[in-house]
């Protein structure tokens, strides 16, 4: 069996219609994906080269238990075509911004339907089970989603939707990785476990002076508390990397989203713009769109019941 080469993916759209003509050649493609250091049957466990049988199912040679490629990922069972979903995965990877549905729709013309159950999907996929907690210098803060801030006041506990923010500071300048949570309220409970969850034990967590995050030292991190001055300095002289972060969010979601996110799925959107900011630095957007692939083999398939009213993190927010 072939292996894929770590530089194997298209870097133009050229490239990628004349590496994906069919569907043949998608499964194809995956299998390597699945199974780079050769096919292993999920029956016999044995390593092989399985035998190709028709409309793209795989048999393995030893013990003959057939399967396909798509089997236990989110791909599984799915009416759509393997060239629809990397045309799908392709555009949301390589648009600097990704895409709606509603472009995605008229872009690659399928239905609004099967482009937003497909973008679901890949918002599923985009959280990779083994990504590394943030660490070193983490900024951690809440901003407003969903409507303009009024009077100038920070507005806890509002009724927009509260999304919390980390970012990694990097020295003397810049940003690392983010991760970011809707969470119900503004309260400890809500906020610290996601800083548990997101930010390395010892590393050194910069927030306000939010009575919220009090607990932070006691939980193992070097808390640093930036009070905001009462004469008004704007958070973004505090928080750089939050106040950065949050207003390109915002300026996605209204741009690109037309500021349209229902509260369920909020969470689904900040995991596509995570996975999109993570990456921003890649050589190539090619290989953005090859990463969303090689995770969509290894993520559960998730129903359209798991997905229409809001698809449950917990079971693998991190
Ligand atoms: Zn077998």
């Amino acid at each position: 069996m072939m292996l894929v080469a770590e530089h194997n993916y298209p870097n133009t759209y050229r490239e990628f219609v004349k590496m994906f003509p069919d569907d043949t050649a998608c499964a194809a493609f995956l299998v390597r994906l699945r199974w780079p250091k050769g096919f292993i049957c999920p029956v016999c466990k044995k390593t092989s080269t399985p035998w190709n049988e028709s409309r793209g199912r795989l048999a393995c040679p030893i013990c003959r238990h057939q399967t396909s490629v798509s089997a236990r990922t989110i791909f599984d069972k799915t009416r759509t075509s393997l060239t629809t979903w990397f045309e799908a995965a392709w555009h949301v990877t390589t648009a600097k911004n990704g895409m709606s549905a509603k472009t995605l729709e008229r872009t690659i013309g399928t239905s609004y339907q099967v482009a937003w159950m497909m973008l679901q999907r890949f918002r599923v996929a985009m959280v990779n089970s083994e990504r590394k907690q943030l660490s070193g210098d983490v900024e951690v803060d809440e901003t407003l989603i969903g409507g303009v801030q009024q009077g100038g006041k920070r507005g806890r506990g509002a009724t927009k939707s509260i999304v919390v923010i980390a970012v990694e500071i990097k020295h003397p300048k810049g940003f690392g990785r983010v991760r970011m949570r809707y969470v119900p309220d503004a309260s400890g409970d809500s906020l610290l476990p996601f800083v548990c969850d997101v930010v390395a034990p010892g590393s050194a967590v910069n927030t306000d002076g939010w009575s919220a995050y009090n607990k932070l030292s006691e939980l193992g991190y070097t808390h640093k508390i930036t009070k905001l001055s009462s004469s008004g300095d704007p958070a973004h002289v505090s928080m750089p990397g939050v106040h950065r972060v949050a207003s390109l969010l915002k300026r996605w979601i209204l741009g690109t989203h037309q500021g349209s996110v229902a509260q369920e799925h909020l969470q689904s959107y900040l995991e596509e713009f995570t996975f999109r900011f993570n990456r921003r630095t890649f050589r190539s957007r090619g290989l953005v769109f090859r990463r969303l692939l090689e995770q969509a083999v290894v993520t559960s398939p998730t129903t359209e019941a798991d997905i229409i009213g809001g698809y449950d993190w917990k079971l693998n927010i991190k």
